[in-house]
């Protein structure tokens, strides 16, 4: 715990000189959100603030602290790779020990057939490189026409210029000129808001690939290059997909040699009760983006993972184009490497995947029972340790909250105020979990419980 006057000092340099992501730069420049909160510490499931409180995070920070935090072994693996060597680059075919090993491990694990890891920093950079894979890949085998990019509205994919385009929510946009052409969107995979009345989850879906295919054919298949999607959407609301979904989405891919980006930047590793969403919709990838869960948040890290397919017209174009030329000063950067390795050693000995099955399952089941029959929840739902409860004004006609209401902000004030951090979730009004896979089942339902508290409050306070 600091004393006040440090607490202040800090807060007061924080406020004159940080540019805070998503925080309402004047309700923060005067005061009015309160002081930002100092987080000084953090252990299993719990992180902890300067003025000494501990919280629950069942967010795992933004869905990557998968292993828990104040892992030693990780600490320790980063300490000795600083030791021997802090920094080296991976340009004209550098590398380190660490590295190797990392890629190597990736190429095996990663879903569909995985060839080679392209590194950067995180998953919006990862997702700026899948773009310039597409665009590469399509101008070398001769279909310079072949560059749009499609992927879904509410998909997340990052905040960089091509993958904010990519990410399909209007108020990544507004104000900072996107999306950037060339990126088009199609309809969201989530039944309860966007089904006709009485369509089944697998007509839904097949609607869905219908419109997909529309798209395509109207645009001319001869121009899209690809569709990027996140096997379970996130950010953009925690949503599984619907029955049949990926079967019938990929079907559609593949007539018009459409390329398949799976972004696995929060399913991956585990979360959702499998080593990635592709292993657990079946889905066959041509690029797969990871970050977070690689190395928990314990350093920057993402990859591009390139597939045999893609990375074959690669390589044998480069008699003919020279180097391939992309790449960052941090590429493969061997501190982050060691950490990732030292990650993906307690995600493999602790069994985190299937920890994250059992332990979802029980917590699928618990949200279920608290939340389900709340008059003003519309829809409780998730898979493995990815779970989200979404509230409505009215149950049986859908209507949403009126947004001045910030119902969905309230429950996650509420629920912070009783030591547990939730999300509230960017669109519509939903408390979104993503705990650390270490969660226990103890745990689980404290979390449970303090949202189901939190989520009454807010119930009485508009009754
Ligand atoms: N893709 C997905 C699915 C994400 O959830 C995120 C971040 O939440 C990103 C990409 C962007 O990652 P980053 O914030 O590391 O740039």
């Amino acid at each position: 715990m600091l004393d006040i006057k440090t607490i202040a000092e800090i807060a007061e340099r924080d406020r004159s000189s940080v540019l805070h992501p998503f925080t309402h730069l004047k309700d923060f420049a005067t005061g009015k959100a309160g002081d930002p909160t100092i987080v000084t510490g953090g252990k299993g499931i719990n992180i902890k603030d300067a003025q000494g409180r501990t919280y629950i995070d069942a967010f795992a920070g933004l869905y990557c602290v998968n292993i828990g935090y104040g892992r030693t072994e990780v600490a320790e693996a980063i300490a000795r790779q600083a030791y021997s060597l802090a920094y080296y680059h991976t340009y004209a075919a550098h590398t380190t020990e660490q590295l190797a090993t990392l890629s190597d491990r990736l190429v095996r694990m990663a879903p569909g057939k995985a060839s080679k890891v392209f590194f950067g920093l995180s998953g919006s950079d990862a997702n700026e490189t899948q773009a310039k894979l597409v665009w590469y890949y399509n101008n070398l085998r001769g279909q310079p026409k072949k560059k749009k990019i499609i992927s879904r509205e509410r998909g997340y994919h990052g905040c960089s210029v091509v993958s904010g385009s990519m990410t399909g929510m209007s108020f990544y946009h507004d104000h900072m000129d996107l999306p950037f052409p060339g990126i088009l969107h199609t309809g969201a995979p989530h039944h309860y808001w966007h089904a006709h009345p009485g369509e089944t989850e697998a007509d839904f879906s097949r609607r869905r690939a219908a419109e997909l295919e529309d798209l395509i054919l109207r645009e001319g298949p001869e121009t899209i290059g690809a569709f990027i999607a996140e096997p379970v959407l996130g950010t953009g609301g925690i949503t599984p997909p619907p029955e049949g979904y990926w079967r019938e989405i990929q079907a559609v891919l593949r007539r018009y040699d459409v390329l398949l980006i799976a972004d696995e930047v929060i399913c991956g590793f585990g979360r959702t009760g499998a080593d990635f969403g592709c292993s657990l919709y079946e889905i066959e990838p041509d690029l797969v983006t990871v970050a977070k869960g690689l190395t928990s948040g314990y350093m920057p890290l993402s990859g591009a993972i390139v597939s045999e397919k893609v990375y074959k017209v690669m390589e044998e174009a480069s008699d003919r184009v020279g180097a391939f030329s992309h790449g960052y000063t941090y590429s493969g950067h061997p501190i982050a490497a060691a950490a990732a390795n030292a990650v993906l050693d307690i995600v493999e000995k602790e069994r985190l995947r299937d920890r994250a099955k059992t332990v979802g399952e029980h917590f699928q089941k618990r949200l279920k029972e608290r939340f389900a029959q709340l008059e003003i929840v519309g829809e409780v739902r998730g898979v493995g340790l990815l779970g989200a409860v979404e509230y409505v004004a009215d149950r049986q006609t859908k209507r949403r909250f009126d947004p001045d209401l910030k119902v969905g902000a309230r429950i996650s004030k509420a629920a912070r105020d009783r030591g547990l951090i939730a999300r509230a979730m960017p669109h519509g009004d939903i408390l979104g979990f993503a705990p650390p896979l270490v969660v226990s089942e103890a745990e689980i339902d404290e979390i449970v419980d303090l949202a189901y508290q939190a989520t009454k409050q807010v119930m009485d306070e508009l009754a």
